[in-house]
């Protein structure tokens, strides 16, 4: 008769990052009313990675679904609203184009707006993709209102994530789980035991001499990735040949300039730097590479390019863009830096913590522990990083720069097949490889190609048999009705001031 697979008892997540809190919090949530403890490790001594404040529109879905007002979220954790990136000197230098989070115009007659616009492009050259952006609109004036959920409205066609004090955040969800009675844990843990058997963990130790068993253990903890390859050598893809940038410098400061709706990624000679305004300050960092820029010449252009004082030391970090090769080992699962790090471009990494949360979930284990569930899981999240890993890729291929060796290096280099394939198609023929979900999706694509200066060669036939007078009084009237809806929405500053309000009163 087969064995009766038992529940699993305990879950002991290891880390008490934005990765380990955000897992807490869900797991507590879900699993509320069962006999299941959950417990988080953390090392105040060792601390956080302390970045990592800009994010992707699915993060609203993670919030929600733990019941978190918005309003008390956005005060909490100072938070502004995102819209978008906008990429400065990634084509050419002087070059920049918003990557919204929404639509380019109306498809119609069955033909995507992006061939109706090639179209009026070939005929007189003069229409900017961004006209048609409502996001984009609202994000160049500062402007942000709450999307409609009206699909006949053009206030239907974007959506919105935020920008938060990520350490803020970290504590905003830890009151939330341990609420919900996850058990803190406040030390180092300095030994893993593992079953002489089946090679599973079995527990940890901390400096204390405490001992802590669990029956399924998350490994949170961050680049060391303490249980899966420091105990389980999981093993880890570099993926720096198309990813050279291995080293960041973040340096918060004060808020001079307007508070965007939008998180700023401006490319430099060695590397790039972000600007994510918050309620409270402004957060900068240099991503580098540190084979074409030493560290002191690379804190020195961060400087250079803060618009206000300091507000901190340098915090300086190092990685290498990849994961590991195996996520979920044994009794294992690594989520957020312990299972891999792409780099911070396009803000993937909190919401790939996300997307691993919600995979365990589907397949959480018994006891018995099939080997089915790790397999699934790890394929997922193979094809979620080679994904994310081909759009960021596609930031650094698709540039014209040949200014410094950094450039001509990512200019010039081979590409993965899978991205390669994507470029060539979109070039030839304006197709977006489709794929059925994932977080990039085809505007996101045509974003990047177009700010990036890859133009279609071919415009689809369909689109040829046009009247090029309609087709241009169509534009004008779209891009018309962009600019008024944006034009009307409150600014910014204002909309966060009544949010605030509302969470106060
Ligand atoms: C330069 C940079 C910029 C980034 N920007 C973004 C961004 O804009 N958007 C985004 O989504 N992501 C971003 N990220 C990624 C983001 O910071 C992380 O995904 C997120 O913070 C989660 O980190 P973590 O919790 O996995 O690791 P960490 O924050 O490093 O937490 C690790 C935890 O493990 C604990 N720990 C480690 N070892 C032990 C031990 N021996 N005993 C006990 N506890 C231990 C530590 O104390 C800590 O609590 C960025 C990352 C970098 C490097």
């Amino acid at each position: 008769m087969p064995v009766k697979p038992t529940p699993l008892q305990h879950i002991l997540i290891v880390g008490g990052g934005t990765a380990g809190w955000m897992t807490a919090a869900a797991l507590a949530h879900k699993l509320a009313g069962l006999p299941i403890r959950i417990s988080l490790v953390e090392s105040e001594e060792i601390g956080t990675v302390g970045v990592g404040e800009a994010t992707v529109p699915h993060i609203r879905f993670f919030n929600s679904a733990l019941g978190i007002d918005e309003a008390e979220f956005m005060r909490t954790t100072k938070a502004t609203f995102k819209l978008g990136i906008e990429f400065r000197n990634w084509g050419r230098v002087g070059d920049s184009y918003i990557h919204p989070f929404g639509a380019f115009g109306m498809a119609e007659d069955g033909v995507s707006f992006l061939h109706w616009w090639l179209r009026a492009r070939e005929a007189d050259g003069n229409h900017a993709l961004e006209d048609f952006s409502l996001p984009v609109q609202a994000a160049r004036r500062n402007r942000f209102g709450p999307p409609s959920q009206d699909p006949r409205s053009l206030y239907s066609t974007y959506s919105y994530a935020y920008q938060f004090d990520a350490t803020l955040y970290g504590r905003f969800l830890r009151t939330l789980a341990e609420r919900l009675g996850v058990q803190r844990i406040e030390g180092r843990i300095v030994d893993t035991a593992l079953d002489g058997a089946s090679g599973f963990i079995r527990s940890v130790t901390l400096a204390s001499g405490q001992s802590v068993e669990a029956d399924l253990f998350m490994d949170c903890s961050g680049f060391r990735g303490l249980l899966i390859e420091q105990a389980l050598s999981a093993g880890y893809e570099s993926w720096q040949h198309w990813l050279p940038c291995d080293r960041a410098i973040a340096m918060p400061c004060e808020s001079v300039e307007d508070l965007t709706p939008y998180t700023r990624a401006t490319a430099l000679q060695a590397g790039w730097t972000w600007r994510i305004p918050l309620q409270h300050r402004v957060g900068n960092g240099h991503v580098y590479a540190s084979a074409f820029i030493d560290d002191a010449a690379a804190e020195q252009a961060l400087r250079d390019g803060l618009e206000g004082a300091p507000l901190a030391e340098p915090n300086r970090l190092r990685f290498l863009p990849g994961k590991r090769r195996r996520q979920w080992v044994g009794n294992c699962v690594a989520l957020g830096l312990a299972a891999g790090f792409i780099e911070p471009l396009e803000s993937t990494s909190i919401h790939l913590v996300q997307l691993a949360i919600g995979k365990l979930l589907e397949l959480l284990p018994y006891r018995g522990w099939d080997p089915l569930d790790a397999a699934e899981f790890n394929r997922a999240m193979d094809l979620e990083y080679e994904r994310v890993r081909d759009f960021i890729i596609l930031h650094y291929c698709a540039t014209q720069r040949d200014d410094s060796p950094l450039w001509n290096h990512c200019r010039t280099m081979s590409l993965p097949d899978s991205l390669a394939h994507k470029l060539e198609l979109f070039r030839e023929r304006g197709v977006v490889v489709n794929q059925r979900d994932g977080m990039f999706l085809e505007p996101s694509w045509i974003a990047v190609y177009v700010g990036q200066n890859i133009v279609p060669c071919r415009v689809d036939p369909l689109a040829a048999w046009i009247e090029l007078d309609r087709l241009a009084a169509r534009l004008a009237d779209m891009a018309g009705a962009c600019r008024q809806a944006a034009a009307a929405m409150p600014l910014h500053c204002e909309y966060l001031r009544s949010i605030n309000a509302a969470a106060v009163g």
